[in-house]
Order: C-alpha cells, then sequence, then structure tokens
C-alpha cells in the first residue's frame, strides 16, 4: 500500500505558512514505514529541533482504479479516518529553499500517525466533516473539510491521472490552521466530532 499527502490544502492553513494556494493538488508520499498505528508513542527523531503536527482526515481506498472521474471518484472510498502527519519543519524549510523534494522531513519513520477507520455513513458528507486536534486538553487545530481548496473527490481524479490507486491505500487530504511544534511528554487527542480517533503520547 501507499500513502499519498496533499499539502496547503486550506486556505487558512496557507496563510500560516506564507504559501500561496496551488494551481494542482501538491502531492507527496509517504512509504508504509511512516505508519504509526494504535495509539502507540510518537518518538521525536534526533535529527529534527521543530517536529509539528498536522491533523487530517485521512481516506481510505477501497477499490483499484486509475483515470477516476471526480464524479465517480466517490466509489473509491467508504471509510475515513484522522491521521498526523507529522512533519520536521526545520529539516523542510531547509529543503524548499533549495528547491529539492522534501521527503525526509515528511515521510520518515512513524510520520503518519492513523487512527482507526469509521464508515463514512454513520459521519455524513464528506465536505462537511468536522475534526479537530487537542494537545494537553486545549484545541490547536480545529477544521471543516468544507474548507478544502480541493475535494476529496477533486483529489482523487487529480491523483489517479498519475498513480493507480489500489485496495488500502491511503490519502491524507491536508491540515487547517494550527499547526505547531510537538514536546516530549506531549498529550495528543484528534476527534471526528465526538468521535475521539486518536490519543497518544510524545516522548
Ligand atoms: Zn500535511
Amino acid at each position: 500500500m501507499k500513502i499519498i499527502a496533499i499539502g496547503q490544502n486550506y486556505v487558512d492553513h496557507n496563510y500560516e505558512m506564507s504559501s500561496v494556494h496551488p494551481e494542482n493538488p501538491v502531492v507527496f508520499m509517504k512509504p508504509d514505514s511512516a505508519i504509526l498505528r494504535k495509539n502507540r508513542p510518537f518518538y521525536i527523531p534526533d535529527f529534527s529541533k521543530d517536529v509539528h503536527h498536522e491533523v487530517e482526515l485521512v481516506i481510505k481506498i477501497n477499490r483499484l482504479g486509475k483515470h477516476i472521474a471526480k464524479k465517480f471518484a466517490h466509489r473509491y472510498y467508504t471509510e475515513i479516518g484522522l491521521g498526523i502527519d507529522f512533519t520536521a519543519r526545520d529539516l523542510q524549510r531547509n529543503l524548499k529553499e533549495k528547491g529539492h523534494p522534501w521527503e525526509i522531513s515528511k515521510a520518515f519513520d512513524s510520520s503518519a500517525a492513523l487512527s482507526e477507520f469509521i464508515p463514512l455513513s454513520e459521519i455524513g458528507h464528506v465536505q462537511e466533516i468536522d475534526f479537530r486536534l487537542d494537545i494537553n486538553g486545549k484545541t490547536v487545530q480545529q477544521g471543516n473539510t468544507a474548507h478544502m481548496i480541493f475535494s476529496v473527490d477533486e483529489i482523487i481524479a487529480y491523483i489517479s491521472q498519475f498513480f493507480t490507486l489500489k485496495i488500502g491505500d491511503l490519502i491524507f487530504t491536508g491540515t487547517p490552521a494550527g499547526v505547531g511544534p510537538v514536546a516530549i511528554g506531549d498529550s495528543l487527542e484528534a476527534y471526528v466530532y465526538d468521535h475521539k480517533l486518536l490519543d497518544f503520547k510524545i516522548k
């Protein structure tokens, strides 16, 4: 399986990062070795002094597809979850300045914390979902998928021109504003509405 992630997909996050709104989805990938499951702790790696949290809605692909039209894209997923796209911001800043790919800052081991998946039918429309991240009991990121620049179906249509989507592939759909560093001892809890999907510690 593969993890495809979308950057700069919420207007408010782009303002905080001084990024321009992209013309097309900004796409990067994480390998399966990046997955951190079952609320295991996240250990801050020693190559970064500035690892940021990015809470994101995650889509699980349930059918094989290539060149998927936007109007059929909704047939390719029935479950959603939450993820944290951990980002070594100091490394990413350096790489971006040089115009280099930012993979090592985004795709390192345990950089994709993942919740269990829940049926979308229990939650509602994919473009009307409230989600948030609390750290030590305080809400730091709050988003609604209505504010995505590229919708889930637009993302699937776009990326499937380049990559065959397979059963079990995951799409991280971008983060709303409020990203910031994590510190040893932090307790992260992420919610879709009142469903607590992530609850783990930073070590
Ligand atoms: Zn992200």
